[in-house]
């Protein structure tokens, strides 16, 4: 029976339990994190301490691709999610008053399905229904702290990893591991120091991330949904309102990181509240009389967008390990793609280890059809990101004056992709499919209708009412109003 070890059991541990159970092979688990409470979802959100997760506590979308795959493949664990108060919220529910009868369901509508959920509600009914998994184990207040390896035809062979549990520090042998350990891996440094040219990729979120929670007060229901985005992008500012479980909610601001005097200012309670009491979208939402502060504003900084590389030149360089989710790639929490990923890769591993057992064959496989899988939403996050931040250097710069493309891709996103998603159910769908990660950024391009329908729709001047219907509702004020209500320097 092959025996893996896996470092880590976030999200993408937790996904490897799923795809690796079943009885033909022995799979241990290693967190350094101690166990979930036995209990509610409202203990674990409050109680459970998760050092090694420090994104625990934030915002976290479930997207489509995450929440089928549990669907279709683990339908006892969605009943379970089900009944610990998540909730599942279809592209139907989230289309606008605009396309509400226009709508008429088509085949692979049911995997545009949001999972609402606290990441600490989804961790834990996870970890309860994989811990009875056969062939899983969990092992917690474990923190690996080390490699066994030995060196053979120029390659580095894992073997096992040394573990501390209890003050003392044991080795553990294994046929594979897997690094799971989340963004701030340690591994590559101890890969390096085998001689392995461990390569990374990077480049700048540009943003630092504040999430407040809140709860739904008794008697007061969730605002109707009457078009106003509960999200939105003012440059200077962006924000999102995060549906949970048990009428929970979250807000989150992301502010640039070039944004100082918003930054420090927001993480203030009062100050957090004051900036979503101005943006309508959120506002709505997290009205005293609606709701009530639950927790106090978590922040969270340093976000890159990373990829690490273990091959060479086509080659691999180190045999039986596999990295998996944040360890392997790490991607702006704007998009909320980072849960659905480690899931997909988890079982990419599931299927490479399953189709050979030889460790290069099984390594190059991995790393081929995980570029597959991830790398097209990747680039697309880089090369957005990069955009989102000249654009919030722009807004502070008062002489700015944006050239001829700048002003054709802003009107092109205005007044063309925006108002055609709010005026067709096949454009919303198609954009819908690449947020839920099951279509590539780009697959909107390819589709000479939809891209027909965004150019006509482009091409519709604002002075026509019908086509003014579609703009959606103004996001909140403009930097300049916005910091004076705040009384920021600007
Ligand atoms: C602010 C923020 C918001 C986000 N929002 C979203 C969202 O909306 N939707 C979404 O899909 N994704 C979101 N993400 C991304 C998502 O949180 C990650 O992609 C996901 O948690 C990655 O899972 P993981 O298992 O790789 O890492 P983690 O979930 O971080 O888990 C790593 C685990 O490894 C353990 N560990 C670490 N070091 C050791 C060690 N030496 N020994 C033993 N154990 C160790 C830790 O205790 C932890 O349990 C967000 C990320 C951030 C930062």
């Amino acid at each position: 029976m092959e025996k893996i070890l896996v470092a880590g059991a976030g999200i993408a541990g937790l996904g490897a339990a799923l795809a690796l159970s079943g009885g033909a092979r022995e799979v241990i688990f290693l967190d350094r994190d101690p166990p979930p409470p036995d209990t509610s979802p409202e203990e674990a959100f409050t109680q459970w301490e998760r050092r090694g997760a420090t994104q625990l506590r934030h915002s976290h979308a479930f997207l489509g691709r995450l929440t089928s795959l549990i669907r279709d493949r683990y339908p006892d664990l969605m009943k379970e999610l089900l009944a610990e108060g998540t909730r599942l919220f279809g592209f139907a529910e989230g289309l606008p008053p605009t396309l509400e009868n226009k709508y008429t369901a088509e085949k692979g509508d049911e995997d545009l399905t949001l999972l609402f959920s606290r990441r600490t509600t989804l961790e834990l009914v996870i970890r309860r229904y994989a811990a009875k998994l056969p062939g899983v184990r969990f092992i917690t207040d474990a923190g690996v702290r080390g490699l066994i390896t030995r060196r053979e035809g120029g390659k580095l062979i894992v073997e096992g990893l040394k573990v501390e549990r209890n003050g003392a520090v044991e080795e553990m042998r294994a046929d594979v591991v897997i690094d799971a350990t989340g963004r701030n891996t340690v591994f590559p440094e101890w890969m390096r120091a085998e001689g392995v040219a461990v390569r990374e990729e990077s480049s700048p979120c540009g943003i630092l991330y504040f999430t407040r929670h809140y709860r739904l007060r008794d008697g007061q229901e969730e605002p109707p949904r009457d078009g106003v985005p509960g999200g939105g992008d003012l440059g200077y500012i962006k924000f999102g309102v995060f549906i949970a479980d048990n009428r929970h909610f979250s807000v989150t601001l992301a502010t640039p990181e070039i944004e100082t005097e918003m930054r420090m200012a927001v993480m203030k309670p009062e100050v957090f509240d004051a900036v979503c009491m101005a943006l309508p979208g959120a506002a709505r939402w997290m009205n005293p009389e609606r709701a009530e502060p639950v927790s106090a504003v978590y922040s969270m900084g340093s976000l890159q967008n990373v990829w690490r590389h273990y091959m060479k030149d086509g080659a691999p360089q180190v045999l039986n390990f596999f990295p998996l989710g944040d360890a392997a790639v790490r991607t702006n929490p704007l998009y909320g793609r980072g849960c659905s990923s480690g899931f997909v890769e988890a079982h990419i591993l599931r299927e490479t280890l399953d189709a050979t057992a030889d460790p290069a064959e099984r390594a190059k496989m991995y790393e081929r059809e995980f570029e597959k899988a991830i790398r097209p939403y990747f680039d697309s996050m880089v090369k957005l990101d990069l955009q989102a931040i000249r654009r919030a250097e722009n807004e502070r710069n008062p002489d700015y004056k944006p050239r001829l493309k700048a002003r054709v891709m802003k009107s092109f996103a205005d007044d063309g992709l925006m108002p055609a998603q709010r005026a067709h159910v096949s454009v919303s769908r198609a954009m819908s499919r690449i947020f839920h990660m099951l279509d590539e950024p780009t697959a909107f391009l390819k589709r000479p209708e939809i891209v027909a329908r965004i150019l006509a729709t482009w091409a519709t001047p604002k002075s026509v009412k019908e086509a003014r219907d579609y703009y959606p509702p103004k996001m909140g004020p403009e930097r300049d109003e916005m910091f004076a209500r705040l009384n920021l320097a600007h």
